[in-house]
This record gives C-alpha cells, structure tokens and sequence, in this order.
C-alpha cells in the first residue's frame, strides 16, 4: 500500500482534469453523464476516504518518536552498603525487565502460540488473521475487535495506553487503523522479532499486580523466570489474554483450561512432542504456585519503614525542584520508573533504633493509647456523612467534661467507639468505610546522623506498630518545642561566634523578667548569682540565657537558627500570618528557651547539632546519595557540601561546656561507658516535650518524647527518653575506638578571674578556661581587693579552682567580702565552722543534699538549701523545679 502524498495529488489532478473535460463536451447523452456523475462521485468518495485515510495516518505518532519499551519498573531502594532494603512498584509497575535470552524458548513460544502464531512471518499485521476475523463478525453478527498480533498489541500496551478510553466507533475504528499502519512501521524500522518479543513480555499484564514474566515468574512461583519449565511457561502464557480470570492463583481451574488451549497450540504448531504435552498435562503446577504463595507472604512486609516513608518524600520534591517534574511526573518515576536509589540508611544502626524502640521495658510502665478514629456513614437519605475523632471526643464530653482520646486500654477505647459507632448508626445508617487506630503513649522519636557526611543512617518515627506507610512520622512531620536544646543554638552559639563573649562571660542569676513583666523562671526556683557561659550551659540556667540573649538581640539569634538549617521558624513574614490575621515571629526572648510559634522536627534539631559536631558546617540531612534511571544513567546526585554556620573554636568551645552538661550537669543519664559525649537537655515548661540532642566524634542522635496530645508528662516518664538515647548510642559505637573531640588550633587555654572572666590579678577567684584566640580577654580583672590583710594568695588559687564558693544572694560585693576571708583554705566540711553567723542554719542541714554535684561550691550563704534541687545530678532540678523550663 503507497499513501504517499505523491500517489494521493495524482489521483487529484485527474479528477480535476476528468471535470474539466466534461465541462468542453456540448452533447453528452444522458447515459453518459450518468455514467460521468456516477464515476465523479466514485472518484470523489474514493478520494475522500482516501484523504480521511491520510489524514488518520498524519495524526498517528512519528514512528520515529515511538519507544516500544515497556514504561513502568520497579524502583529500588539500596542501603549505604548497596542492600536492597526495597522494591517500590505503582500499581502498574511491578515489573523487572529481562533480556530475550533469559526468557525460556518453552515461554516465547508458548506465548507465540496462543496470542500470534504467525508473529515470525507477518510484518506487524496479520492480513489472514484480519480477513478471517472479519469474515466472522460478519456471519456472527459480533463485531468484536479482530486479531491483534504481538506487535500491535505491544504498540497498545506502550504507546496507545490512552486509547484505552475511546468510546464512538470513529475512535475505535481511527485507533485501529493507525496501530496496524503503526505497526508495520515498528516492525520495519526495528526489522528484528526478538526485540520486539522481547519488550511484549516485559510489558504484559500477568495478574496480581505483575508486568512482565520476570515479575509474574517470581510472583508465582518464587523464582526467576530463566528457570521456569515448559508447565510454568505454558500457564504463564495462559493469563496474558484476561489477567483477572485466568490468574492462576485465584482461578487455578480457569487457568487450567486456558493452559491447556496453549498447549494445543503449541503442539498443533509443532513447537512440542505429544510427550511432552503429556507431561505438561499431568503435572500439578498450582499446587506450587499456592506453596510459593505462602513462601511470598512470609518475606515481603509492604509497610514502608519511617526512613522509606521520609525518603520517597524527600525524592519527589527532589525530583519536581532539581529536576522540574510535576508532582504526578515525579510519583510516576518514584513508583514505575525503574530509578535506583541509593540510601544512607545504615541497616545496622535503623535495627539497633528498630529493637530499642520496639522493647516495652524501655518505656514507662503506664501505658496509654491515643485513638485516632474516621468513619464515613450513608444515612438513611442516601448521603454520606463523615465522623472523626473529634466528634467523638465531643460527644462524650457532654458527659463527661473530662473526656480526652486517650485510654488505659485498646478495649476500653474500642468500647467508646462501639458506643459512639452504635448512637450514629441508630437512625439506620450504613458504614462505608471506618479507621481505628490506637498509638501507645507517651510517644518518641530518634534521629541519627553522621555529622561529618549528613547522612540520616536511621530514624523512627514513633513506638507501636507501623501498621500503614506514609503515617504520621514524629521525626520528620511533626513540629514541637524544642525547649532548652535551644539556648545552644539561638544564644550561645552567636554570643561566642560574634559578640564577643566566652564561656568566662559571667552573667549575674537572679530574679528577672521578660520586659512585658512575666518573670523568667529557673527549672529549680532558685538563682545562683555570677553565673559563667559554660555552667548556664551544663546546668541549663534560664535567666542566664535570656538576658545573654538580650545582648546577642533575637533577631541575630533567629538569624543564626536559619542558618542552622531549620525550616519551620517565624520570620514575622505574611506566610506567618494565622487565621485570626495575627503575624507570628520567633525573634523574641523566648527564643533563648526554645518558645517557639511552631516549634521544629527532630530531624532538623539533629541536623543543627550536627553542624556543631561538624566544626560548625551545617550539612543539609542527606536520605540518599544518588538516583539512576532505568538505564543507569545519574538522574540526582547529592553531595555533602556544607555551609560554615560557626567557626570550628565557638563549635568546639560549645562542644566543651557540652561535655560537661553530660558529664556533671543535667544530661547525666546519657553517659556512655564508651564514648565521650556533649549534649543538651531540653524540657519544656510543663513538661510536654523532652529532648536530648547529643553527639559523639562519631553520630549525632537527637530523641523527642511526649504525648501526641501534648499532655503533661507524668513524673516517672521524664527520663525514659534519656535512657533510649543511651542504650541506641550504646549499642551504635561498640567497637568504635573512644577518642575526643579534637581541639582546633584557634583555642587556646587561660586561667582567668572567674567573676568576671577578665585577667586575673592578685585577689581574683580563678578558673581556667578555653577561648578562642581572637576572644582572648585583654582587660584585667577590676572588681576584686588587692592587700587584703589575710589574704593568702596561694591558698586563694586552689581553693577556687572549685568555682564555686561566689555566692550569689545578691549583694555580690559584699558577699564576697564575707566569704573570702572566712572560707579561705577549707572548702568541704568547714562550713558550719566558717560561716557560722550569717550561714549556719541554711548550711548544715540543706547543704548534705549536695554532695557530690554541687562540688563543694554553691554552698555559702542562702542558697544552700535550693540547691539541692538545683544541680543534684541530671534529674534533680527536672523533677522539682515546678513548671520553669530547663
Ligand atoms: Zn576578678
């Protein structure tokens, strides 16, 4: 057939020319204008049908633009070691592609058989098939679609998949026309059967969700599909035709037929012996696929891990923001576009994080459970009706005002919403569909990161079973108050990088207020007077970090907090506008303590702690190193480039009073017995939120615990959360050489005045203390008495070294006046003695709380008894201090 635009014009000048003849001839007879008129319009049609048929072609696609491979493939998932952690597969996708020559001749041929059996002589149409088939509609009156051979239908499957909708017989006859031309085109360009077979059986639809005969191989019979036998190819090929009715795991007696028909034609085809055909017949081929159903199940858990979850996120946002998809273009290649995506999950560390989490002794006793509960309805008038759960709260808080989602028991729960269920459906609604979920509480969540690459080697979204993916993920989603992990971040850190200060800046711990009046509270209610950086950080002073925060201004400190990488603070921008049209910002003093409008992810506060681990670069969190596309090729690639947020000696020196936190201060219980650890703690007011952020020379892990609710939590669930992060971190650096974290050149180490962290002269308490060698202090200390008559300078050195013999009620001049002179030289045990007069009362009795972590200082005056509370290890000032963060 020519339909070439030559032929086509020819037949057109003719016609003109015929007319105009006819126009010259004055005495035609009527026979012959008839037989004139009638040639015409035979011409005209002809013509016509001939244009209409040109133009069909015209619109049919370029052959030349024509990929005849299959579209949709499984994705992989790889762990940091190239594991396959999993396969993800849309609906349509899951499909493995396989090469001709892995696919067994027994298969190729049984498929030829039933579904083209002249696929090796035809050139993409089958002329006898098409004349036969029409010959039958036209005696069966069916006019059912005619023989498709395995190049059309291939052509269907790949390139014409919107054809599937075509309605009017036009459509379904253009369709037709333009696959055949199309077809033969294929096979013209490609000139080789193999490869067009070779994409027809890693494309087609083989049942139960498989594309493919390596996907349909493995689905059913749990192996590869070079090892399939001349029975498990024959029942494969028996599915193509009607995947749903001949899928023999649901339908093994209708497969059964159909195999049989494919063998008749393979053995009418010559493609086997009667032996073999025998053979075939008699062997029990569903009994095997049942047995591999089971095999299946066993292996494959389709509940995406919080990791996957988080990345298939972060992989489509990549996929629209680097590579411009739209948002279905990205999920289309995530789930059908065969990428390889290679994690930075450490399978050995996310199991660690898994076991810990998953092992009830690690949480309170008291367990509750949070329900979270949808129901649709069809009521009695045919409409639906949507419920949640907190409807169903207000519902039973007609009754009981008390009333909260949260249960002692699943069963006593599920009571609640049987009642509820029955109240709605009392008027004789029907359920259409209902959701009811319990998740154990209190709550938790884990991140862990190398802070020297970015990468998150695990992470766990919450405890209690996952039961579906793409749930509620509290390390990624879920935003709370990061409480006093904050004050690192928000204060000190731009305090030391930028204005100045150092871990000697002193700042005087006292009764003070926020400038609208409301008093700045301590977790333990009570004030220590000169107060240096370093013990505001290790024992996490409120009033400390709020008036050093007045000098850094909130705004450098939100400043500082962007760069750190966090994404859900407000700027005072429109965006943070709410529905009542008030405009939030975080540059506020409550910043030092981490009261945010939004609060932030736990992944995100690991990631700023990183940054400090990191020497002060700030490395986004990385969840996957590259994407390859189905060919292999580099579709993304990420690197852990970072930004300098701090200089590596204020990273350092924050890492040094860190040290301390964890060693003497509030984060005690998160010592390890294996590794040197800095960190914070963080509590909020009312104890809806605990934190520590803390990190080794080796990972940085941050845990979260609280209600998802935001209940108070109660007393003896206050330190679970410590525990996790110990027990991880533990069990994560076995084996890994202890080492510290290594001082950079730019911090040096000075004995200053411990008052007023100047240089000290004659008459100054002394610390030593690390400085970066630009903040080296340069003034002398002028606030101490020289020749004091009993001074003894010698003795004066050692004893404050403790540090901690300045009191603080106050009058910190007078103080210390009194105190010099009569504690010089004796520090434990001469209290009563010494002080005796001004002291005796508050000491003796309050001050043997003390021991130990008050390291024989605070102790002088009326402080004493507060103490106790105070800094008695990591859970003392906790647990005592009222509703003050710490
Ligand atoms: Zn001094």
């Amino acid at each position: 057939m020519n339909y070439g635009k030559k032929s086509v014009s020819r037949k057109r000048n003719s016609l003109i020319s015929r007319t105009a003849m006819m126009g010259k001839r004055a005495h035609v007879s009527f026979i012959r204008v008839l037989f004139a008129v009638l040639i015409t319009i035979c011409v005209v049609v002809g013509c016509v049908g001939i244009g209409a048929f040109r133009g069909i072609i015209d619109n049919a696609p370029d052959v030349n633009d024509i990929d005849i491979s299959p579209l949709g493939y499984a994705t992989f998932l790889y762990d940091g070691d190239g594991n396959q952690l999993r396969k993800l597969t849309a609906p349509s996708s899951n499909r493995l592609p396989v090469s001709i020559d892995q696919i067994p001749v027994d298969l190729q041929h049984a498929v030829v058989a039933i579904e083209d059996e002249r696929f090796y002589e035809h050139n993409g149409i089958d002329v006898r098939g098409i004349l036969r088939a029409f010959v039958k509609n036209i005696t069966s009156g069916n006019l059912s679609e005619g023989a498709s051979t395995i190049t059309q239908q291939l052509l269907k499957n790949n390139v014409f998949t919107n054809w599937t909708k075509e309605s009017t017989w036009l459509e379904r006859f253009t369709r037709k026309i333009q696959e055949q031309y199309l077809a033969v085109e294929v096979e013209k360009k490609i000139n080789n059967k193999d490869v067009i077979l070779e994409n027809y059986l890693n494309t087609i639809n083989l049942g139960a969700g498989t594309y493919g005969v390596q996907a349909a191989a493995r689905k059913y019979f749990n192996k590869d599909v070079w090892d399939l036998n001349l029975s498990e190819s024959a029942t494969l090929a028996g599915i193509t035709q009607n995947p749903t009715q001949f899928n023999p795991i649901e339908h093994p007696e209708e497969n059964a037929k159909r195999r049989k028909e494919v063998l008749d034609h393979m053995i009418a085809q010559g493609y086997i012996t009667q032996a073999q055909y025998d053979e075939v017949l008699n062997d029990d081929v569903y009994s095997r696929i049942q047995a591999a159903q089971i095999e299946n199940s066993e292996t494959e858990n389709t509940v995406y891990s919080y990791f996957e979850d988080e990345l298939i996120d972060q992989v489509i946002n990549d996929l629209m923001n680097i590579k411009g998809y739209t948002r279905t273009q990205a999920q289309n290649l995530v789930y059908s576009g065969g990428l390889s995506i290679y994690t930075t999950q450490d399978s050995a560390i996310q199991k660690i994080l898994d076991e810990e989490y998953a092992d009830p002794s690690n949480y309170p006793d008291y367990v509750q459970y949070a329900l979270d509960y949808a129901l649709t309805v069809k009521n009695p008038q045919g409409e639906e009706v949507n419920y949640s759960k907190e409807m169903l709260e207000l519902y039973f808080q007609n009754e009981d005002p008390e009333f909260d989602l949260l249960f002692d028991s699943q069963e006593e729960g599920q009571s609640y919403v049987d009642r509820y269920k029955e109240s709605i459906l009392a008027d004789g609604s029907t359920v259409v569909a209902e959701r009811v979920s319990f998740a154990p509480q209190p709550q938790s969540s884990m991140s862990v990161i190398d802070q020297h690459t970015g990468y998150v080697k695990a992470i766990i979204g919450g405890r209690g079973e996952k039961t579906a993916s793409l749930t509620l993920n509290r390390a990624t989603d879920t935003t709370r108050q990061p409480g006093s992990t904050f004050k690192i971040l928000s204060t000190y850190a731009p305090a030391l990088n930028e204005k100045g200060m150092t871990l000697a800046t002193t700042f005087e711990d006292e009764p003070y207020n926020y400038p609208d009046g409301s008093p700045v509270n301590n977790a333990s209610r009570s004030y220590n007077g000169t107060t240096t950086i370093r013990k505001a950080i290790q024992n996490s002073i409120n009033v400390v970090a709020v008036k050093c925060l007045e000098e850094v201004t909130p705004e450098l400190g939100l400043q500082y907090l962007d760069n750190f990488g966090f994404t859900t603070l407000a700027h005072g921008t429109e965006a943070d506008r709410d529905a009542d049209g008030t405009v939030w910002t975080d540059a506020n003093l409550p910043l030092a303590l981490g009261g945010l409008t939004n609060g932030v992810t736990n992944i995100e506060l690991c990631a700023a702690y990183a940054a400090i681990a990191n020497s002060g670069n700030y490395i986004e969190p990385l969840y996957y190193t590259k994407i390859l596309d189905h060919n292999g090729n580099v579709l993304i690639e990420k690197t852990s480039a970072g930004r300098s947020v701090i200089k590596e000696s204020t990273a350092w020196l924050l890492t040094s009073a860190m040290e301390d936190v964890v060693t003497q201060g509030t984060g005690t219980a998160c010592q390890l017995d294996n590794m040197t650890v800095a960190g914070k703690t963080g509590t909020t007011d009312a104890y809806n939120d605990l934190w520590f952020v803390g990190y080794t020379p080796y990972y940085t892990c941050a845990v979260w615990s609280g209600f998802d609710n935001n209940e108070k939590l109660p007393e003896d669930a206050r330190n679970f959360h410590k525990n996790l992060w110990k027990k991880v971190m533990t069990r994560i650096h076995e084996g890994l050489p202890d080492k510290d974290f290594d001082m950079p050149a730019s911090v040096e180490k000075l004995s200053v005045c411990a008052e007023t962290g100047l240089l000290p002269r004659a008459g100054c308490p002394i610390i030593t203390e690390y400085f970066d060698i630009g903040d080296v202090p340069t003034d002398e200390c002028d606030q101490h008495f020289y020749g004091y008559s009993d001074y003894d300078n010698s003795d004066m050195t050692e004893h404050t070294t403790e540090e901690g013999i300045y009191n603080s009620d106050g009058t910190q001049t007078d103080n210390t006046d009194d105190n010099t002179g009569d504690n010089t030289g004796d520090n434990t045990g001469d209290n009563t003695g010494d002080n005796t007069g001004d002291n005796t009362g508050d000491n003796t009795g309050d001050n043997t709380d003390n021991t130990g972590d008050n390291t024989g200082g605070d102790d002088g005056g009326d402080n004493g008894g507060d103490n106790g509370d105070n800094t008695g290890g990591d859970d003392g000032g906790d647990s005592s201090g009222g509703d003050a963060e710490e």
